[in-house]
């Protein structure tokens, strides 16, 4: 129950078990052709999108967004939590000016918080983080997108603890960049950042100047995704290939057997049964208010415990949980992961543990209240 990489389906792993695939094989360019086409499909854009696959991580996939800013220009970052603060740390790296909106740990920036910024100042780019991974704390991201689009050039979301397991749909939307990792809500191992990007993004690319480094220019990637979505093999630098072979099993069970709607409505019915649990216990979520709450992770707030001997002492009842990362909070809370490939009975084996850890570990909770929050919420 980390919040990434978390647990792997065996028909996943054994698709990337492979000893002799290059990336010109036959199998890998399938692979890699099924998972640009299914990839659209999972950010819910149609051609007029293009996807990309590109080694890293989200990391990568938010250091490619440079590909798209020129010397100068302004971008305006959303933060409530340590992934949207990494937005700043990579856009200071470059040439570029920053702003930061941000806000306290629990909650999300309101829309018409940021409606005000952007009316004021001229920025080229917005980012957004959909599920703030540090906290749990959702950002109501179809209200926060329209906030600003009539007023920026681009719109960038970090889906990255998202996709896949909340609604997300970047054409109806109006954004430009929508981005994910392999390892969170897709359930494949680490190894892969996934974007999505707008005809207007794709634009930006047509123009040779960025702030862009070598590896993470997109104009670098875009004639290998272009290559191997007609079906041949294309280099600029070694892919992830078993990782891509695994990413392909995983869309084929997401989209084509699972199908996104049901695996949305898997994630937030155990996520609601987790939180359920959570409460019925006597603890707190991190996340303020329910519409804040995520489909994929959820912060408890210890009243008196430290979060690292919970942590500790759940790896022997079989459960592994999150350390809590804000800094504002360090040490008062965990994180529960729940996304991928969780299930009902995980709800049920993570709150029934931690109401036994906790209680062996003198935190004042209501043992048994858990449990039953969470049996009587997955039977309505
Ligand atoms: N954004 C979010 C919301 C994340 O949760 C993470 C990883 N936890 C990242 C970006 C960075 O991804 P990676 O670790 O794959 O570089």
């Amino acid at each position: 129950m980390h919040v990434g990489p978390v647990n792997i389906l065996d028909r996943v792993l054994y698709a990337g078990l492979k000893n002799n695939v290059g990336f010109t094989s036959q199998e890998f360019v399938e692979a890699f052709q099924f998972s640009l086409k299914k990839t659209r499909e999972l950010f819910q854009v149609d051609n007029t999108y293009q996807p990309f696959l590109i080694p890293g991580g989200g990391t990568s996939a938010m250091e490619s967004v440079t590909s798209l800013l020129k010397e100068g220009e302004k971008v305006l970052v959303v933060t409530n939590g340590v992934f949207g603060d990494r937005w700043v740390n990579i856009f200071r790296k470059y040439p570029i000016k920053v702003n930061v909106l941000s806000t306290e740990p629990g909650y999300y920036v309101e829309p018409e918080t940021i409606e005000k910024e952007v009316k004021k100042d001229k920025y080229t780019l917005v980012t957004f983080t959909h599920v703030e991974t540090s906290t749990g704390v959702r950002q109501p991201i179809k209200d926060s997108v329209k906030a600003v689009r009539d007023y920026v050039d681009l719109v960038v979301v970090d889906g990255v603890s998202s996709v896949g397991a909340e609604e997300v749909k970047a054409k109806d939307w109006g954004v430009d960049v929508y981005l994910t990792a392999s390892q969170k809500a897709l359930g494949v191992p680490p190894g892969l950042g996934i974007l999505v990007l707008s005809e207007r993004a794709m634009e930006r690319l047509k123009d040779e100047k960025s702030i862009a480094g070598y590896y993470l220019d997109l104009r670098n990637w875009l004639p290998v995704m272009n290559s191997m979505e007609n079906g041949k093999a294309s280099y600029f630098s070694t892919p992830p290939v078993h990782t891509i072979l695994m990413l392909s099993e995983a869309l084929k069970i997401i989209i084509d057997e699972e199908g996104l709607e049901s695996r949305i409505k898997r994630h937030e019915k155990v996520a609601s049964a987790i939180r359920a649990g959570i409460e019925g216990m006597g603890l707190e979520i991190v996340a303020k208010k329910p519409e804040a709450y995520s489909n994929t992770v959820t912060g408890v707030i210890l009243k008196k415990t430290n979060a690292g001997n919970v942590l500790s002492e759940i790896v022997s009842e079989g459960v592994e949980l999150a350390p809590g990362v804000h800094p504002k909070l360090q040490g008062k809370y965990f994180r529960i992961g729940h996304m991928g490939w969780v299930t009902e009975n995980d709800a049920i084996v993570t709150i029934a543990s931690i109401e036994r850890v906790l209680s062996k570990l003198g935190e004042d909770i209501r043992l048994g209240e858990g449990i039953k929050a969470t049996q009587l919420y997955l039977a309505k």
